[in-house]
């Protein structure tokens, strides 16, 4: 028998979404009539935007004919796309970059996942808690999370606790670390680094020698004019930062895959003999070994949305789902709930009424409203006591789930 990676039997089992699935069933089948009104998981709802579904169309006839078919794409990702995302997510915001700069793929969380293995397996993580789970299972799988505990928590990470009493702003670490993961705006509490909070993650790394992971999958729903949407808004950052983007929450790409990572040229590694080596270009060596690109089709549709037509609907579709995370804030905070996120970030925070603990403000909530999120305790430790829910929802069914929280929760 062939010798598995062992570090896979390390893993916790995926508890969160299979345990609040088997409870949401469970209630359903003794509850026929309850209507249940799901904000869990993170998974939007709305179509595509106008622009999005002709450029597919278009890119679908081209695939029709000899004269403009097109088979493998390059490897990084097409110019025209590229072009697009580096004039308009970046050359608008004064950042530049070149387009070797660019790696298009298939989502953020192949890319959030896949980029660990071309640095050292003994390279120390630093993962906030709570966390947005991939990165965690990543961690384990690559072998360097170390042994899990009773609790749960694996030796060989460096935890980020983010609670209501530091303002869910991660301290900087009091030992060393190569590999910092950093998502903001949070999924899943919804919160934001300022300019001077991110300052001084960059002055970390660039001191330590260590490489920030940044994950700005939600920079499309700052609000907030003082809060930097990518890290490269911050002086020095290109030094020590890799910035993951994608298209599913932006523009509603969840089920149709397309993303993009940003890997400076200045950002470098060290080799075992201790020479300098571009992380640049061991990323597209990864990249073009063991991913062929992300379909043509796909790439033109992810470039309508940066016409003035797809701008336009992406707006009204990231204005949409703030509209419900307003609606659940206000709505809760009426409620008598304390709550956080929601100002520049699709998810709600909710600090669990009467001490309840995570999981019995799942149930409180399923029973009493027939409203299903997801228990904080689900993204790590310091999420125990608090619960998320999602903006992503229709607005009738948010609208009705806040007048349910508000009417049937007895406090
Ligand atoms: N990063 C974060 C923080 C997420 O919450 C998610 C999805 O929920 C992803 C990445 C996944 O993005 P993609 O659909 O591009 O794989």
């Amino acid at each position: 028998m062939a010798r598995i990676n062992d570090h896979y039997l390390k893993l916790r089992a995926s508890y969160l979404f299979s345990e609040t699935g088997r409870r949401t069933r469970e209630y359903q089948a003794a509850h026929p009539d309850a209507k249940l009104i799901r904000l869990g998981i993170g998974d939007v709802t709305r179509p595509l935007p106008e622009a999005v579904i002709s450029a597919m169309h278009e890119a679908v006839d081209e695939m029709a004919k000899p004269e403009t078919f097109r088979g493998y794409p390059p490897e990084t990702g097409w110019d025209f796309l590229v072009d697009a995302i580096i004039r308009h997510d970046y050359g608008e915001r004064g950042i530049k970059l070149t387009a070797d700069e660019i790696v298009v793929s298939d989502g953020a969380k192949s890319d959030t996942g896949n980029i660990q293995e071309i640095f050292g397996p003994d390279c120390i993580v630093a993962l906030s808690d709570p966390v947005y789970p991939a990165y965690l299972d990543v961690t384990v799988m690559g072998g360097r999370a170390g042994n899990a505990d009773a609790g749960g928590r694996y030796d060989r990470i460096v935890y980020l606790p983010c609670t209501a009493e530091n303002n869910f702003q991660p301290r900087i670490p009091d030992r060393p670390v190569d590999l910092i993961f950093l998502c903001y705006p949070n999924n899943p509490t919804g919160a934001v680094l300022t300019r001077v909070a991110l300052k001084t993650w960059i002055d970390f790394a660039r001191e330590r020698g260590a490489v920030i992971l940044y994950d700005a999958a939600y920079e499309a729903y700052i609000r907030d004019a003082a809060i930097p949407h990518s890290i490269y808004e911050i002086e020095g950052a290109r030094e020590v930062a890799i910035e993951f983007r994608s298209f599913s929450k932006t523009a509603g790409f969840t089920g149709t895959r397309c993303a993009y990572t940003v890997v400076p040229k200045e950002l470098q590694g060290r080799s075992a003999a201790g020479e300098p080596v571009s992380i640049n270009a061991l990323w597209v060596r990864r990249q073009s070994t063991k991913f062929n690109g992300v379909a043509y089709v796909i790439q033109r549709a992810a470039a309508a949305t940066y016409t003035s037509e797809g701008r336009k609907q992406v707006t009204a579709l990231v204005d949409y789902y703030m509209e419900n995370a307003r609606i659940l804030r206000e709505g809760l905070e009426a409620a008598g709930l304390t709550v956080y996120g929601a100002r520049n970030a699709p998810y709600i925070w909710v600090k669990t009424s009467g001490r309840l603990s995570s999981w019995d403000f799942f149930d409180k909530l399923l029973h009493e409203a027939h409203v299903v999120g997801t228990p904080g305790a689900g993204f790590g430790p310091s999420g125990e006591g608090y619960f998320r829910l999602t903006a992503f929802g229709g607005r009738a069914a948010t609208e009705e789930a806040v007048d349910r929280i508000k009417t049937r929760l007895a406090r």
